[in-house]
């Protein structure tokens, strides 16, 4: 049987720009700025006048998205996608943008994150008769639209309110592109605007420094906003909404100078640093980070404790993220590659090393025996999230139930297997006083930490045919 994880969990980052002259180099900049969302692989859709082009590989956008693949790439409209899909879930009919070309014209869509009611919904519909290219679930709101009666928008909001999960999409038609957020809020979608008064969308706002756009605004849980010879167009397609951004977006996924809901990454990080050392300080020589997504909760941690900051690891840029190595074998031997410690910083010291999130274990197992091989004479682990016992079922690969080490074992059983002298996460109140104290109004969502989730879940458990705690 095909594993769940393998088929659904998709992370991503898409782009799109309306108005500009090289459209598709834009996107591809704007891609390559959202690159850490995924590594796996990247594609362009363009539009030049009628004609939609397709241009798409696998690896990263520069690998992905070569030179003589850009030169075909014309046009004043694009949409872009960078995939980071989890083992099996890959290969070319998975890559996105995905282009129908229908009698009524081409629609592309990319899309970011996870349709938690997908199968029930892809049943519905091959029972009337579609039949679906990819075993991607981004196909379903193809489909769905092209049934659907009346005005596009209308169409499109049909087609939205009956999915459910964690998504942003992002639509081009010949005449008009539409940029849709889950009626949760649970991924994030910004709207920029360029100079020269065209728009760009982005799955985060780093993209819009690359390209030299202003941030306009946060696209609203269920809002879908219409693009349309240059007038944007904003309409609600389900009233009831909330505002429950995934919490993994502030501690893992996002560039740290991503501004989410009004909250830079980097600042919410360090404050979960500091709050860090607050629940949770210990006696020691040197506070150290792992690099790259942890540096800035290890600066707020040695800020509060006076406990110097050091750079006592040193990742390789060029190996891709562990996580993305299909078996357990290969991580742990990427995990070696992409990282050093700096003995004659931790040599003979008591260090306090701090990780943004613990999923498998194999990160901080081997970074706390990096550390003492490189002899460091006790080594705390602090990790600036709480711990996640619990899948995520709206588009972030954290993994099965089963591979979780945190639902399967105790923090103390944990600090051992991992070789601690101590270990510490993040309480669920200290995480959302890190991002809540900015902004009062905001939730979150919290379902990986607390099992508690946003959605009804349909068939996803079943799926992953494991057991509920
Ligand atoms: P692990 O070795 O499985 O415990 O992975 C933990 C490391 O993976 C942490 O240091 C995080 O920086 C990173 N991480 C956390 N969540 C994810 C995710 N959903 N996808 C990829 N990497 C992640
Ligand atoms: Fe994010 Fe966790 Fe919620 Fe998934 S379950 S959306 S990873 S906070």
């Amino acid at each position: 049987m095909e594993k769940f994880d393998q088929e659904l969990h998709e992370e991503c980052g898409v782009f799109a720009v309306s108005g500009y002259t090289h459209a598709a180099s834009m996107c591809y900049y704007g891609l390559h700025s959202l690159q850490h969302r995924g590594q796996e692989a990247a594609g362009i859709v363009s539009k030049n006048g009628k004609e939609f082009i397709v241009q798409k590989g696998e690896g990263l956008v520069t690998e992905a998205l070569p030179e003589e693949k850009m030169e075909k790439l014309k046009g004043d409209t694009a949409i872009g996608h960078v995939r980071y899909s989890t083992a099996g879930g890959g290969g070319m009919s998975n890559i996105q943008p995905l282009l129908f070309r229908t009698l009524d014209g081409c629609m592309a869509i990319a899309h970011n994150g996870n349709i938690v009611n997908a199968n029930v919904l892809k049943k519905e519909l091959e029972n009337q008769g579609s039949i679906f290219s990819s075993t991607s679930d981004t196909e379903i709101l193809g489909h769905l639209i092209k049934r659907a009666k009346g005005q596009m928008i209308d169409r499109i909001c049909d087609s939205l309110n009956k999915l459910d999960g964690g998504f942003t999409f992002i639509i081009m038609f010949e005449n008009a592109l539409y940029c849709i957020r889950d009626k949760y809020g649970l991924r994030p979608l910004s709207i920029g605007q360029l100079q020269n008064g065209s728009y760009v969308f982005s799955s985060e706002t780093c993209a819009f420094e690359v390209v030299g756009a202003k941030h306009i605004k946060d696209i609203e849980p269920g809002e879908v906003v219409r693009l349309k010879n240059g007038k944007l167009l904003s309409k609600k397609y389900c009233k009831d909404t909330c505002n429950k951004l995934c919490a993994m977006e502030y501690i893992y996924f996002s560039r740290p100078d991503s501004n989410l809901d009004g909250i830079n990454v980097h600042t919410s990080r360090k404050r979960a640093g500091m709050q860090l050392y607050f629940e949770s300080h210990v006696e020691a020589d040197v506070v150290i980070g792992v690099p790259d997504s942890s540096i800035s909760a290890a600066i707020g941690y040695a800020e509060v404790s006076d406990i110097p900051y050091e750079m006592g690891l040193i990742k390789n840029k060029y190996v891709g993220r562990t996580f993305i190595q299909p078996t357990q074998q290969m991580r742990e031997q990427g995990v070696k590659m992409k990282l050093s410690a700096v003995s004659s910083i931790v040599k003979g010291k008591r260090v306090i090393m701090i990780d943004d999130s613990i999923v498998r274990g194999t990160t901080s197992k081997r970074i706390v025996n990096l550390l003492k091989e490189a002899g460091a004479t006790e080594v705390h682990v602090r990790i600036a999230s709480p711990a996640i016992q619990w899948p995520c079922f709206y588009g972030v690969d954290t993994s099965t139930l089963e591979e979780l080490i945190s639902n399967k074992m105790s923090v103390d059983e944990l600090c051992h297997y991992i070789g601690a002298d101590s270990l510490a996460f993040l309480s669920i109140e200290g995480l959302r006083y890190t991002i809540n104290t900015i902004h009062r109004k905001k939730d979150l969502c919290l379902s990986c930490f607390t099992g508690e989730y946003v959605t009804q879940l349909y068939d996803a458990f079943d799926q992953a045919n494991k057991e509920v705690k």
